[in-house]
């Protein structure tokens, strides 16, 4: 990794995502996205090839969920000139939430949002590091849709595409710069 003198391509982009096996658990493949956070080419090169195709599209917001979506949002929504919102776990918000409670594969999680958040009509990407089953993000779609605003993509790192996660936030798009099929 050490040796990667300048990020040109995907391709070299995608050896910064380090794997760690049964992390949490048994069973999970974890994509480590902290050694391409930590290096400023990769960092610059993986936000530059996310934020091209919302420059003309007038984003106001871009909804940030808990946590490593706020290390990939902020930077994006300032490129845009757009505002960060974000989406939380219960209780770290200290204004009145909206809240909304999904399945995850075993259990089930709530994320929070502040209720003045958005208004209806404004135009919105939410932003996460990892798309894997696609609940977490289509819970905060649905978070985002309950304000009537817009949701005009889903912009991650890294997508798990055997998870099939972009099938289930459709008709909604994903922008997903890194594909990993294991
Ligand atoms: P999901 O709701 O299944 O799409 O899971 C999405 C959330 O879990 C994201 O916020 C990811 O950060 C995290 N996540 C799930 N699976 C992985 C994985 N294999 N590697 C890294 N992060 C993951």
């Amino acid at each position: 990794m050490e040796n990667l003198k300048a990020i040109n391509s995907i391709g070299k982009l995608k050896d910064f995502v380090r794997e760690i096996k049964d992390f949490p658990k048994k069973g999970i493949n974890f994509k480590d996205i902290t050694p391409l956070l930590a290096d400023p080419k990769a960092f610059a090169f993986a936000i530059d090839g996310l934020v091209n195709r919302y420059l003309s599209q007038k984003i106001g917001y871009v909804v940030c969920i808990e946590a490593r979506g706020f290390v990939i949002g902020a930077p994006l929504a300032y490129r845009l000139g757009a505002g960060v919102i974000m989406v939380r776990k219960p209780g770290k918000l200290p204004y009145e939430c909206s809240s909304l409670s999904y399945d995850l594969e075993y259990g089930s999680a709530t994320l929070e949002i502040h209720k003045d958040a958005l208004k209806k009509d404004d135009r919105v990407i939410i932003a996460d590091d990892v798309l894997a089953t696609g609940g977490t993000a289509l819970a905060a779609i649905n978070l985002i849709e309950g304000f009537g605003a817009k949701v005009i993509d889903a912009a991650f790192l890294a997508e798990l595409s055997f998870l099939n996660g972009a099938d289930k936030l459709k008709p909604h798009k994903v922008n997903s710069l890194l594909k990993f099929d294991y």
